[in-house]
């Protein structure tokens, strides 16, 4: 218990009970007040408490005050278990959880749930497993042959079989994300659970859930052991140990065929041991920290200058380094957090999903060792919650990773890089929906610290404040090495369409240049910015489109899975033979994905070696270092791939890059599709001559004429950055207005109407001066994952206006009984859909 509160408690007679506010991660705007009985909670620590009706359920949250204030109302429920002695969220913490909630209208405890990577010791939650008899009943129904299956099957047992299917791969699968995946009500759940085809696991585990495994160690007694007194049985275990460092995980040694009545002995006579140990614990290969030595050039040591300038004042500043594709804006940051660590301070690094290099992930560890703790994506929530421990007891000064880690509770922090800060990926597309590149200068402005936003492509955003003062501008003009920008080719698609005659993927003028770089051994990248094989799939007759059974959006078809995804609730179907409207079996597959670009590119250049890279062929951050890996080794010809393949990597043997349809957002009614298409060109275009060889790229476009093709192809960010601002301006679009877009949803669509009525008239009476309010209207996704959705677009001038408008609208929904969960608002939204 901390000093202050003991000698609190010291003052007060003993008689006097303890309350404790927590803030549970439910979706209510409310604190709950539970009486602390003869437990000790502490500020910023966590309880589990009772809740609900019954009080059955129990929960853990945040104590955010600790007091002697019975408050008036019925009698309280006392606190179960306090799970922290030392706070999880110091002072800070909590007051940046704070700003999040009342400026993105976020329930303090979904807030503070985000803010922690403990959810393996967090909340209530399930995973299911398939037994032996599960795996049986799903191999029998196959042997059937999916024919009969899908005829006769009623639908709830197809159903369970699809349950079956999403676990037959996996060893354990979250309940959340299984429903989704297959749609399984829990009726089908609970079904599959009495016949004993799966198995259920309780994942709450109040108390650190870590996976543990077992491991055999060697004892002492066992590395001079009498040989004679051992069997051979007994003495291969020992030698294997022996091989291993004396310690080996029991499920390897088991697979390495030794005898389990062997190994009992060993134990028996004290020989080995064997004991649980948490899984994945095993830690990266450090290798000692070696000293950083850059070349740089003028500008980027101009730059390191004014960053450690900055640090070193401790004044909260906000530097926008603005540097263009190979300018070594990576290097500048190395040096910069390498300073900061040889002050003894830290410092956090955030990169995008899927953003970190194994290059950079390489130098990291090479310069930093022990000191960094890297959060990515691959990591499974306790291995994740070990890394966040490090970070906390201080054996690491500087954390690495994707948006969350701007919560690390890194000490004495000094610097936060934000690397690529204008990709969406630092936006949360759920409750709390924070950006991570904004929360970042909060984080800082409270700790007198540096922010550095890093991009050859800034949002707007931040080239508005940069260009007000607010931000300094630090400006990476050039290349390293006095290397040049590549040259851009303009191919206009309609030409090209009226010259052949027919509608091409691929131009002649894009195959002519692939082929000459391949003939010169040299790599290529083509950009297609949409995966799949075809993008949607018609019917001739009644010229019907598939859509997803839970959302207004086309199924798309993947070839290699023979299956139809639907991309934003991961919903499957198999492919329909006939029309599922009319009957008709003339359907018909439109639009090229990344996946059919690969195959007829394969046709075209039948020696060259293909990899692709997209959200089917990389789905973790491991998946993505590998393919990256292969490529800067050479194994790879030509690179195929969605926007992933843009994302800032460095690979020197590059001379061409390909643009196929990457500009098709700029037909979208979208005040963003403009930054968007100009951010993910320049970034493409950046990956070509890196290395000692100059760079082309061709370009193939439907709107040759569109500044945003014309200022990317010649690489004029402040030409785009310029006029765009003019039209937001002009527009009262964000920088210069805030914008809150607002949704309600329901799956009953009556439901989902009469909310949005209420609210609408809500707006209609009250004055809202200062504030636009666009809608109501159907969402442009107006069906998303069985929800009907409407939604009102809020502009305001003045973001408190703006924000006092939100929390009146969120009081009236709750007057009118309106469930907040029913509600999203959404503040400084990327996407209205
Ligand atoms: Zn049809
Ligand atoms: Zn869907």
């Amino acid at each position: 218990m901390p000093a202050e509160a003991a000698t609190q408690q010291l003052l007060l007679p003993e008689t006097q009970a303890v309350y404790c506010d927590v803030a549970l991660p439910v979706p209510l705007d409310v604190i709950f007040t539970y009486e602390a009985g003869e437990l000790e909670p502490i500020v910023g620590g966590r309880v589990v408490v009772p809740f609900g009706k019954g009080a059955e359920k129990k929960l853990s949250g945040i104590v955010t005050r600790v007091h002697h204030e019975p408050p008036e109302t019925r009698k309280l429920k006392r606190v179960l278990q306090v799970l922290d002695t030392l706070p999880v969220l110091d002072e800070n913490l909590l007051a940046l959880g704070r700003w999040i909630a009342q400026y993105y209208l976020a329930p303090i405890g979904e807030v503070y749930r985000t803010m922690l990577p403990l959810q393996a010791e967090f909340r209530q939650a399930f995973g299911y497993r398939i037994t032996e008899l599960g795996a049986e009943a799903l191999y029998d129904s196959a042997n059937e042959g999916s024919s009969r299956r899908s005829q006769k099957t009623p639908e709830h047992q197809m159903s369970e079989y699809a349950v079956l299917d999403a676990l037959a791969d996996e060893e354990l699968v979250r309940e959340e994300r299984l429903r989704t995946a297959t749609g399984a009500t829990r009726e089908v759940l609970r079904t599959l659970l009495q016949k004993k085809w799966i198995v259920r696991e309780d994942l709450s585990g109040v108390r650190d859930a870590r996976r543990l495994v077992k491991v055999v160690v060697r004892r002492e007694a066992a590395v001079d052991a009498p040989a004679q007194k051992l069997n051979a049985a007994q003495q291969r275990i020992l030698d294997l140990l022996r091989d291993s460092q004396g310690r080996m995980p029991l499920e390897e040694l088991r697979e390495a065929g030794t005898s389990p009545s062997s190994l009992k002995t060993l134990v028996k006579h004290d020989l080995v041991e064997i004991v649980e140990e948490a899984a994945g614990q095993a830690a990266p290969q450090m290798k000692p920290r070696t000293t950083l030595e850059f070349l740089f050039t003028a500008r980027q040591q101009e730059a390191l200058r004014q960053i450690r300038g900055s640090v070193e004042e401790r004044r909260f500043q906000v530097a926008l380094l603005h540097g263009v594709t190979g300018s070594g804006k990576t290097a500048v940051y190395l040096a910069a957090m390498q300073s900061v660590l040889a002050a003894g301070r830290g410092s956090i690094l955030l990169v995008p999903e899927i953003g970190l290099t194994p290059g950079v992930a390489a130098d990291l560890y090479n310069i930093f060792g022990e000191e960094i703790a890297i959060l990515h994506s691959s990591l499974s929530d306790a291995e994740r919650a070990e890394q966040w421990h490090r970070i906390r007891r201080g054996e690491a000064r500087i954390a690495v990773g994707t948006r969350s880690a701007i919560f690390a509770p890194v000490h004495d922090l000094a610097l936060i890089i934000v690397d690529e800060e204008h990709d969406n990926s630092y936006k949360q597309e759920e409750t709390p929906r924070y950006h991570g590149r904004d929360v970042a200068v909060m984080r800082a402005k409270a700790l007198n610290a540096t922010v550095v936003l890093g991009s050859a492509t800034p949002s707007l955003e931040s080239f508005h404040n940069a260009g007000r003062g607010k931000y300094a501008l630090i400006e990476l003009p050039d290349r390293v090495q006095e290397r040049p920008l590549p040259e851009v080719e303009l191919v206009d698609m309609r030409a090209e369409f009226q010259q052949t005659g027919k509608e091409s993927v691929l131009s002649r003028r894009l195959i002519e240049e692939t082929t000459a770089s391949l003939d010169r051994g040299e790599q290529a990248m083509i950009l297609l910015n949409r995966r799949g094989y075809s993008a949607w799939v018609m019917c001739r007759s009644c010229g019907d489109t598939i859509q997803c059974r839970d959302c207004a959006v086309a199924m798309t078809f993947h070839k290699r899975q023979r299956r139809l995804l639907c991309h934003y609730c991961g919903f499957q179907q198999p492919v329909p033979k006939s029309c599922p409207k009319c009957g008709s079996e003339y359907v018909q597959f439109m639009g090229t994905g990344s996946e059919k670009l690969e195959d007829m590119l394969h046709t075209a250049f039948p020696r060259a070696r293909i990899g692709r890279m997209d959200r089917d062929t990389v789905r973790g951050h491991d998946d993505f270092e590998r393919m990256l890996s292969a490529f800067q080794a050479g194994e790879i010809d030509l690179l195929v791939g969605t926007q992933m393949i843009a994302k800032g990597h460095d690979v020197h043997g590059v001379t061409l890059v390909g643009v196929v349809g990457a500009d098709s957002a700029l037909g979208l009614p979208d005040f963003r599709a403009a930054e968007r298409t100009f951010q993910l060109l320049t970034q493409v275009a950046g990956r070509a001559g890196r290395g000692e060889m100059l760079g082309k790229v061709v370009l193939q476009t439907l709107f040759p004429e569109h500044y945003a093709v014309q200022f990317a192809a010649h690489h004029d960010y402040h030409g785009f950055a310029e006029k765009e601002l003019r039209f937001r301006g002009w527009m009262h679009y964000p920088p210069f207005d805030a914008l809150a877009n607002v949704v309600l949803r329901s799956d009953k669509q009556e439901e989902a109407l009469r909310y949005t009525g209420l609210l609408g008239r809500w707006f209609e009476q009250v004055r809202h001066e200062g504030v636009r309010v666009m809608g109501p209207a159907a969402a442009p996704i107006a069906r998303l994952k069985k929800d009907y959705r409407f939604h009102f677009v809020l502009k305001a001038g003045s973001r408190e206006r703006l924000n006092l408008l939100l929390c009146a609208m969120l009081t009236t929904a709750q007057q009118h009984k309106i469930p907040r969960t029913n509600i999203i608002v959404d503040v400084d939204a990327m996407s209205l859909s």
